[in-house]
């Protein structure tokens, strides 16, 4: 997953959770519940225009019953990728059960599992409305014209029963929408089957008015779906799917394979959103942006991680998620390796296919080096344990950029110390043969011999007690000449109103969130009001920061006055222009650097690793 980048604070996101249920704690004492067996499970949604006005989809699930006793079917409680709960059958409503036109007895047996009384038929047939109105990339949201959803959301399955069922899914919609998904094509019209019930919910559905195109990238069929109609087209389609065949093949290079049939990117654009965010899965990704991201780098950058994902935490898996359970929560230490890491590798796809140049690659690492400082110092383990409970101090996500540079700290140590030979891509390669493809988890007894292995012998017990477990600073002053960089830093004073606006549907810029202690709090701005001037620079799209940086940069203390809309008035607030400090870290390359240094810098940023010293051997 890709939080949003946008927002000054993770609070934001945060306080949409909903709290963290006590799932372990409906555990009934005894033998653990178990349905009936079931086979031949067929999932059929439906979304029509009829539908779609009442923001639903409606879901029949038919199955044969095979044993005696009663039919358990329950919901996942999460998406996998998305790290919080959501129990999904709170937007379950309308549940009926049948067998054939005779209605059946049914009651729950917890808050996400329905039982049912088959009462001795053979095949039974469960209906219900499921709400599709959360703007979330792991649930379920829908227009008069369009809906997505995840697998999460909509297939129960038999509980205790395990998750090897193959199935299908039969999707009805209105004559001329259509629908996208990674899921394998079967012989109905509309229908789709998957073999094991992890794949069936690992790939999302797009069905309505969409714009959708494909194309061979690295020898596979990729597609592109996006939505609203018209909203990328053009030059836009064609620089993202450009960025994309660039991407992919230096991604396949570091494990030397592309592990999907096809590839599905599904993107909405919206501007319900004022930033953007994204959710992997093994053979597609949904991605919901702001149009402002549209022909941006960042939009390059967050494309390049869902789809690095593909590898790295689809497939190559911390032990402690293999297999995923639907029902709990799956604690792990190392998101920074399968997020962090991630990000790392989607800033040196960037990089090697040639959409950013090196320049733009060290932009990155040091906004990264730079974000880290501000925040509250956490260990990347505990910052990935707690994660689930979503922390409000500012440590909740840090697992993305610390550990993306923690990545990056590990590539140049092994490049260092094999003089080039080797680097993180061996690890990651290695890992991803010796557990996924031998059907298991990675764990810290994989991943530290291998990353040894790559550093011909080098130990990193202490680089894992201090950087990974623990909370020292990362070494820069260390690390950065070994690969021929060297940090600067410039400390900027800029003008901080303090708030996280999103722009809604009308166009109007609505203040999120006020930063306590800010210049917009002082003057009593108030989450809701619709932002309309700062001073007199009107306010008319979501990057009305730049503007009013520039305008009031060297106005320290003068009055401000803002102008809101508030319900039906508008009011102007009486502010003060505050300039907040803040620390620009810049990397650039060091001229001075020795040329082992050199060679390094040049491998990183390529790819390449060398045969022998002096020989550079490039990757595909
Ligand atoms: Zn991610």
């Amino acid at each position: 997953m890709t939080p949003t980048p946008s927002l000054w604070t993770a609070a934001i996101a945060a306080a949409s959770l909903l709290p963290a249920s006590a799932a372990a704690q409906r555990q009934v004492a005894g033998a653990p519940a178990r349905s009936a067996p079931l086979a031949n499970i067929r999932y059929e949604v439906t979304f029509d225009s009829t539908a779609a006005a009442r923001r639903t989809l409606k879901v029949a699930v038919s199955f044969d019953v095979g044993g005696p006793g009663p039919v358990l079917l329950s919901f996942p409680s999460w998406t996998p990728g998305s790290y919080e709960l959501n129990n999904f059958a709170r937007f379950v409503g309308g549940f009926t059960a049948s067998a054939g036109d005779k209605p059946l007895d049914w009651d729950k047996l917890d808050y996400d599992t329905w039982r049912i009384d088959p009462a001795g038929a053979r095949t039974v047939t469960v209906r219900f409305d499921y709400r599709a109105e959360t703007l979330d990339n792991a649930a379920a949201w829908s227009r008069p014209d369009f809906a997505f959803f995840n697998g999460t959301n909509l297939f129960p399955y038999p509980e205790g029963r395990g998750f090897t069922f193959p199935a299908t899914v039969t999707v009805k919609t209105q004559p001329g929408w259509l629908v996208a998904t990674g899921m394998q094509s079967a012989p109905a019209p509309g229908s789709y089957r998957e073999g094991n019930y992890h794949d069936l919910i690992d790939m999302p559905f797009f069905v309505g008015r969409m714009d959708v195109d494909s194309m061979q990238v690295d020898g596979k069929w990729h597609r592109l779906a996006t939505y609203p109609t018209g909203a990328m087209a053009g030059p836009a389609r064609s620089l993202l799917w450009d960025q994309i065949e660039k991407m992919v093949p230096k991604m396949a290079a570091v494990f030397r394979e592309t592990p999907w049939r096809t590839y599905t990117t599904l993107l909405v654009f919206t501007r319900e959103v004022g930033g953007g965010s994204a959710l992997e899965h093994s053979n597609s990704h949904v991605g919901i942006y702001n149009p402002g991201f549209i022909g941006t780098p960042l939009l390059a950058s967050i494309t390049a991680h869902e789809i690095f994902h593909a590898w790295n935490v689809k497939r190559l898996r911390p032990a402690g998620l293999w297999p995923y359970d639907y029902d709990e929560p799956q604690e792990t230490p190392w998101l920074w390796v399968s997020e962090g890491i991630t990000d790392y590798y989607a800033d040196l796809a960037l990089v090697r296919g040639g959409v950013v140049d090196s320049a733009g690659f060290l932009g990155l690492t040091g906004e990264k080096i730079a974000q880290v400082a501000t925040e509250p110092e956490t260990a990347l383990e505990d910052a990935s344990l707690s994660t689930w409970i979503g922390p409000i101090d500012g440590t909740q996500y840090q697992y993305y950029p610390k550990g993306s540079l923690a990545g990056f700290m590990l590539d140049v140590l092994i490049r260092d110390a094999s003089d080039n030979r080797r680097s993180l891509d061996d690890v990651m390669r290695e890992l991803y043969r010796s557990a996924y493809k031998k059907g298991r988890g990675f764990t810290a007894a994989d991943w530290w011999p291998a990353v040894s292995r790559a550093a011909g012998g080098r130990s990193f017990t202490e680089f894992n007690v201090k950087y990974v477990d623990g909370r020292d600073p990362f070494p820069w002053s260390d690390v950065l000449p070994r690969a021929g960089l060297r940090q600067m830093s410039d400390t900027v004073r800029e003008p901080r109103i303090g708030l996280a606006t999103a722009q809604d549907s009308a166009g109007a810029i609505v203040v999120q969130e006020v930063q306590p202690g800010g210049a917009a709090q002082e003057a009593g701005v108030q989450a809701g009001d619709r932002l309309l001037a700062l001073g007199d620079v009107a306010i008319m799209d979501p990057d009305f920061g730049t503007a009013f940086r520039a305008r009031f940069g060297k106005n320290e203390g003068d009055s401000l006055p803002i102008r809101v809309l508030r319900g039906a008035d508008t009011l102007t607030l009486h502010g003060v222009v505050r300039l907040i400090a803040r620390v620009e870290t810049r990397l650039a390359a060091d001229p001075g650097a020795s040329e082992k240094a050199g060679r390094i810098r040049h491998g990183i940023f390529t790819g390449a690793v060398e045969e022998k010293a002096g020989t550079v051997k490039g990757k595909k």
